[in-house]
């Protein structure tokens, strides 16, 4: 039982807490959340309601990352927070297990995937953990999220209900539309090679085959022959492009365009691709909605394609002009 005295007290001190932690410049928010794309969703739930704050900015890893002696104040003093799971964020297991004893701290896929939706046993991981690679399944952590905002402050309800139905069903056109872009694609060339394999998921959603070429150390046998199985795919088909991604080395994929290259295939490099991290912050690729669209844009018109019309109902990004790498 806290009395009333020593909880005007508590109140008090997190108060001050908050002051030290704004005049010595440190992070804080209401909700904290592990990568920038479900950061992102939040926002968008919370509205002026509740501050959101990612741990991970872009280009950070979300496999390898580990908390930072700054990283555990922000957490500490947050209402809630949110991570992935599936095992993506591996060495914050901890970290999160502990914080999860003083506030709601939910794993977000868990929570809002159906069984039938997921990719087992991919990549090392038991339960493939991309899921925002699909617009369609990324669409179900949003009422997910706004439960756990609706938690954290209840009086914002209304609100964070409707703000999570209209984001939902911008998600969901945005789905109809990197189905009916990558539908553009000859069905020949309808194939996706990067250097990592966060994009079984897209690759499933919208009908591309995946082929992910694995980080290599180039002395492994196993790794040439990879690369040379992947290179024989490529010129079979005629694939006319491959992928890098933004939080991966070019070294791979390079060595895949100069194997292609030695066997008189004209292979080229078809833009950077977000894949687990999203692009700066005040740029269209900075918000979900923009990494998907570049993603697309950069894939389908790489591989022959075109993109259909930018539905209306989604942000325009007006101002900043096409940002397609592939350009
Ligand atoms: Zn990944």
């Amino acid at each position: 039982m806290v009395t009333q005295a020593a909880r005007r007290w508590l109140v008090a001190v997190s108060f001050s807490a908050v002051l030290v932690m704004a005049a010595s410049g440190a992070r804080a928010a209401d909700v904290v959340t592990t990568t920038g794309m479900i950061a992102d969703v939040a926002a968008n739930v919370a509205g002026e309601c509740l501050s959101v704050e990612p741990l991970m900015g872009p280009g950070i890893d979300p496999h390898l990352y580990e908390a930072r002696p700054s990283d555990i104040p922000l957490l500490r003093n947050s209402d809630a927070i949110l991570y992935n799971g599936f095992n993506l964020e591996g060495q914050l297991g901890k970290v999160l297990a502990r914080m999860a004893q003083s506030r709601p701290t939910v794993a977000v896929g868990p929570e809002s995937m159906k069984d039938d939706d997921l990719i087992k046993g991919a990549g090392g991981y038991a339960v493939d953990p991309h899921l925002w690679m699909d617009a369609s399944l990324w669409a179900r952590i949003v009422p997910t999220v706004a439960d756990v905002l609706v938690r954290v402050a209840p009086d914002c309800e209304a609100g964070i209900r409707s703000r999570a139905a209209n984001y939902q069903q911008q998600l969901l056109t945005l789905d109809e539309w990197v189905s009916a872009s990558a539908a553009s694609v000859p069905e020949q060339q309808r194939i996706l090679v990067t250097a990592h394999d966060a994009f079984r998921y897209f690759g499933l959603g919208y009908d591309i085959e995946v082929v992910g070429i694995q980080g290599i150390s180039t002395d492994s046998e196993a790794a040439i022959a990879d690369i040379r199985s992947v290179v024989d795919r490529i010129v079979s088909r005629n694939v006319p492009a491959i992928f890098v991604e933004s939080t991966i080395s070019r070294r791979t994929v390079e060595t895949v365009v100069d194997g292609a290259r030695d066997r008189g295939h004209d292979l080229t490099i078809g833009g950077e691709l977000y894949s687990d991290a999203m692009g700066a912050r005040g740029t269209p690729e900075g918000t979900y909605i923009g990494m998907i669209r570049h993603n697309t844009r950069a894939i389908v018109e790489s591989l022959g394609g075109s993109v259909e019309p930018w539905p209306g109902s989604l942000p325009s990004f007006a101002g900043s002009g096409r940002s397609n790498a592939a350009e």
